[in-house]
C-alpha cells in the first residue's frame, strides 16, 4: 500500500487534500486494512487495556529515561508519542482505583496525620455538629467518596505550584512555562506508576504489606523522586555538576511543600461541599 493518494476529498470536512490525512482536520483516509479483522482484533485490545504502543513506549521512557518525553515534547516531537497529560489521567484512572499508597489521594485518616492537623481536627468536628453527626467513621466515609472525586481533578493543582519554581531555577534554560508544567506532568506519571500502582503491585504479590509503614514509603519516594530529578535535570534541562544535585534537593523539598499545600486545598474544598 505504498502509492501516494491523490486528489482525496475528506468525509468530514470536504477538503481537497493528497495523502492519507486530510491536512485540515486529520482525517484519515480509510484503507481496505483498516477494516480488516486483525485491525479489528487490535482495536479491540487498544479498547480493553488502554494500552496503545504509544502509550507503552511513553510510560517506559518515563521510567528509563526521565526527562526525555518532555524535553521531546518541548522541540515539538510529539507523535511518536501519547501526550504526557493523556497518560496521566490514565494512569490516574488506574491509582484511583486502588488508592492503597497515600499519594494524590488523601483520606481523613491521613489528613488527620498532616502538619495542619489540628486544624483538620478543628474543622473536622465543627462540620459535624453541623451535619449532626456522632462519629467519625461515617463522617469518613463521606468524606473519602467525596475526596477522592475532588482529587482526580485537583492533582493538577499540585502540578502547576510545583511547577513554579523551575520557572526561577531554570531560568536561563529557554523553556517556557508550559515546558516546565509539561515536565511536572512528567514527574506525576512517574510518581502514579512507580510510587503507587507498581508499588501496590510488588507488595501485594510478594505480601510485603507490614514492611510498608511510613518510614519506608518516605525512604521510597525520596529515592525514586531524586533519581528522576538527577536524570531529568540532565536531559531535559542540560544542567551539570553541582548545580544539578543542589537543585534536585531543592526540588525534593519544593514538592514535599507543594504536595501538602495540594492535600490542604483538597481538604477544605472537601469540607466546603459536603
Ligand atoms: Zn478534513
Amino acid at each position: 500500500m505504498a502509492q501516494l493518494l491523490s486528489n482525496q476529498t475528506c468525509k468530514s470536512c470536504d477538503n481537497n487534500f493528497a495523502g492519507y490525512y486530510c491536512n485540515v482536520c486529520g482525517e484519515k483516509v480509510l484503507l481496505p486494512t483498516d477494516r480488516s479483522f486483525k485491525k479489528l482484533l487490535s482495536d479491540i485490545l487498544i479498547a480493553i487495556t488502554f494500552a496503545d504502543n504509544k502509550m507503552v513506549k511513553t510510560l517506559w521512557l518515563t521510567v528509563v529515561d526521565p526527562g526525555f518525553i518532555s524535553k521531546e515534547f518541548a522541540e515539538g516531537k510529539r507523535v511518536k508519542y501519547l501526550q504526557p497529560l493523556s497518560l496521566f489521567f490514565v494512569l490516574n484512572l488506574i491509582y484511583f482505583l486502588f488508592p492503597l499508597i497515600q499519594l494524590f489521594s488523601a483520606s481523613l485518616n491521613t489528613q488527620l496525620l498532616s502538619p495542619y492537623r489540628d486544624v483538620v481536627k478543628e474543622t473536622v468536628s465543627h462540620k459535624m455538629i453541623a451535619m449532626s453527626l456522632r462519629d467519625v467513621q461515617s463522617f469518613s466515609v463521606i468524606y473519602n467518596l467525596k475526596s477522592t472525586g475532588f482529587a482526580k481533578l485537583m492533582v493538577m493543582v499540585f502540578v502547576v505550584i510545583a511547577s513554579l519554581p523551575l520557572n526561577i531555577f531554570y531560568r536561563d534554560k529557554n523553556r517556557y512555562f508550559t515546558d516546565h508544567v509539561g515536565y511536572l506532568v512528567e514527574l506525576a506519571c512517574f510518581n502514579l506508576f512507580v510510587n503507587t500502582i507498581l508499588l501496590t503491585f510488588i507488595v501485594k504479590l510478594f505480601g510485603l504489606g507490614h514492611y510498608l509503614d511510613e518510614t519506608a514509603l518516605a525512604s521510597i519516594f525520596l529515592a525514586t523522586n531524586l533519581y528522576f530529578l538527577l536524570r531529568s535535570g540532565i536531559t531535559f534541562y542540560e544542567e551539570d555538576g553541582w548545580g544539578i544535585v543542589f537543585k534536585s534537593m531543592l526540588m525534593i523539598l519544593i514538592l514535599k511543600v507543594a504536595l501538602e499545600v495540594y492535600r490542604a486545598i483538597l481538604f477544605f474544598v472537601t469540607i466546603w461541599s459536603l
